[in-house]
């Protein structure tokens, strides 16, 4: 699933392209992707000028010359990318049509999806119930936000209310350089590991970024480029791998659902 690297990058990728185009005419082959049920997409966004183009957590978020919003999720197979004339994959849910390119949002699991939210503050859903960007948080900020739950490092962490953007690559690799085993309870974190931690996620993400994402199955930018940072993994996937700081044989576990990955030696309990 894109995380903050890899929506980020469809977003610095996106952008220089897209922004000031008028969309000329919009289509859906699907309207089971747009939020609210039943919107009139084309009808809101034909004639309209692209503004901004944004990233908040995991999703990629549009402003439009009349200041209405909405955003583009990608969910666990989702893709955005910029075509001409090519021709139109399976999966193809909408397409917006500029002078001279086209938009795709493609997503064969359909995990993803566009959700209106125009320009009424009191329905955006941003601000309500999404966490701090990862990048921006403060330590004291997130021990203030770990000391609530007793959940697994991991499983909070994981959690959009808590910080917006992470997911299970991220948060095995940030849980690896802060050498933090993902069992442990959140509101046991000495100071010390918060430390630590808001740094390693702040290094991870940035060389993730550096490497424009992790391409494991299908995420690609959006001129079609995949991510590079899936080589440097150092937990994530490695799962009987030795690791690469001890050599220990990197273990993995099934934590709320989702694997996770460690080293039993680099992150002890
Ligand atoms: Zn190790």
């Amino acid at each position: 699933m894109p995380e903050l690297p890899e929506v980020q990058t469809v977003v610095n990728t996106l952008a220089p392209r897209i922004l000031a185009a008028r969309i000329d005419r919009v289509e859906v082959f699907r309207d089971d992707i747009i939020h609210p049920c039943g919107f009139d997409l084309p009808g809101n966004l034909t004639g309209r000028i692209v503004r901004e183009i944004t990233r908040r957590g995991k999703r990629i978020v549009f402003t439009l010359d009349n200041a209405q919003r909405f955003y583009i999720h990608l969910g666990m197979t989702g893709r955005l990318t910029l075509e001409r004339d090519t021709p139109l994959p399976k999966h193809t849910h909408l397409i917006l049509h500029t002078k001279t390119q086209q938009v795709r949002f493609r997503d064969p699991r359909r995990f993803g999806g566009v959700f209106w939210l125009g320009t009424d503050s009191n329905h955006d859903t941003m601000q309500d119930s999404m966490g701090p960007e990862p990048m921006l948080i403060r330590p004291n900020q997130l021990a203030q936000r770990l000391s609530k739950t007793t959940r697994a490092v991991k499983n909070a962490l994981l959690d959009q209310h808590v910080l917006a953007g992470l997911g299970n690559i991220y948060v095995d690799e940030s849980l690896f350089e802060a050498r933090i085993h993902p069992l442990t309870p959140s509101n046991q974190l000495i100071l010390e590991q918060i430390r630590r931690l808001n740094r390693a996620i702040k290094l991870t993400l940035r060389r993730a970024l550096r490497h424009r994402g992790s391409t494991l199955q299908d995420y690609v930018d959006a001129e079609g480029g995949a991510g590079g940072f899936q080589k440097l993994h150092r937990v994530y996937d490695r799962a009987g791998e030795p690791c690469r700081a001890c050599r220990h044989p990197i273990e993995r576990i099934v934590l709320g659902g989702r694997s996770t990955c460690f080293c039993p030696k680099c992150q002890r309990r």
